[in-house]
């Protein structure tokens, strides 16, 4: 089941806590792990994950992995990461992708791209041909273009004309409940040779207004690799992820002895504790840490990791599933 399946059934999608009640739980993967390691968010980051892991088996570079991994899920056509995602409230696409590579740690993003099939190349191309570390809209998508990039026609204008239309439409209209489904795929590599890189990328939330961008794109808050630490990456409700800068907080938290798992969780309790919402924020992440260690935790019951080395890949449960609960 898709995370936006599983939103719509249960129409919900959330849970509802007091920070008392977010208990420590039960930690996987306590201890040193196998490498090479590949961890993803949802279960359709598996397939994700197995086309990363046998690039690294391929001895292909650690951003190969990263980049060719999330093609998998950007050409998936299931309706959330890539074109096929949901689209703006003008009907338009606007996708939004990073990549950060631990050993000398670059980076790369574009946001509220239209039109390009795989947003994580043209993310990794910032980063590797430019001076600059993130490129917006039109000239995300020239940029793009010019590296050579598989592209789409984009209609935006024709789009654009349409939506002021129906805005003008509405405005005599009640409002009406806009579709707010929303996915992304986070994944974080550690090679067999202890160095980290990650990337993310999707189309962020369905109806969003055109020029929104969420913490996808943004380092720090959907994606952040330290190479003498860890990873971390987030889906879920951007806004609530941005404003706390979530995968720079756990990795910081690693970095201070936790382990993936908890640091996972002390970000959640640090956002619902400040926030009057509690936990209905929407809000999961994954993490990695040098050792070998992986974990997650998230605000939506629903939410589901997955995990490959070259002995298994699986998805998992959210650890705190059930935590969360009042
Ligand atoms: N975090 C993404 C955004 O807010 C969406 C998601 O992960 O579902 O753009």
């Amino acid at each position: 089941m898709t995370r936006r399946n599983f939103l719509n059934q249960t129409a919900l999608g959330v849970l509802t806590a007091t920070t008392a009640s977010i208990g420590r739980s039960a930690e996987p993967n306590a201890t040193k792990g196998e490498m090479p390691l590949i961890v993803s968010t949802w279960g359709f980051g598996k397939a994700a994950n197995e086309a990363a892991l046998k690039v690294l088996l391929g001895h292909g570079s650690l951003l190969d992995a990263v980049e060719q991994g999330i093609w998998v899920t950007e050409s998936a056509g299931d309706g959330s990461v890539g074109l096929s995602g949901g689209s703006n409230a003008a009907g338009v696409v606007q996708l939004d992708a990073c990549i950060m590579n631990g050993p000398d740690h670059k980076a790369g993003s574009v946001a509220g791209l239209e039109g390009i099939r795989h947003p994580i190349s043209a993310a990794r191309r910032v980063m590797e041909k430019t001076r600059h570390v993130m490129l917006v809209g039109e000239g995300a998508r020239m940029f793009a273009l010019e590296e050579g990039l598989e592209s789409v026609e984009v209609n935006s204008r024709e789009r654009y004309e349409q939506w002021q239309k129906q805005r003008a439409a509405a405005r005599a209209k009640p409002a009406e409940k806009k579709p707010e489904g929303h996915d992304t795929l986070a994944l974080l590599v550690l090679g067999a040779d202890g160095n980290i890189a990650g990337g993310c990328s999707t189309s962020g939330l369905g109806g969003k207004l055109p020029g929104r961008v969420g913490d996808s794109p943004i380092l720090g808050s959907g994606l952040y690799v330290d190479n003498e630490v860890g990873a971390a990456g987030a889906t879920g409700l951007g806004e609530n992820v941005m404003r706390y800068c979530s995968a720079f907080l756990i990795v910081e938290f690693m970095r201070q002895g936790m382990a993936p798992h908890e640091a996972c969780m002390e970000a959640i309790r640090r956002t619902i504790k400040a926030e009057p919402k509690g936990a209905n924020l929407s809000i999961n992440f994954v993490a990695l840490d040098k050792k070998g260690r992986y974990g997650a935790a998230g605000t939506d019951r629903g939410f589901a990791y997955s995990v490959t080395t070259p002995s298994s890949s699986r998805v998992l449960p959210n650890p705190a599933n059930g935590k969360l609960d009042r």
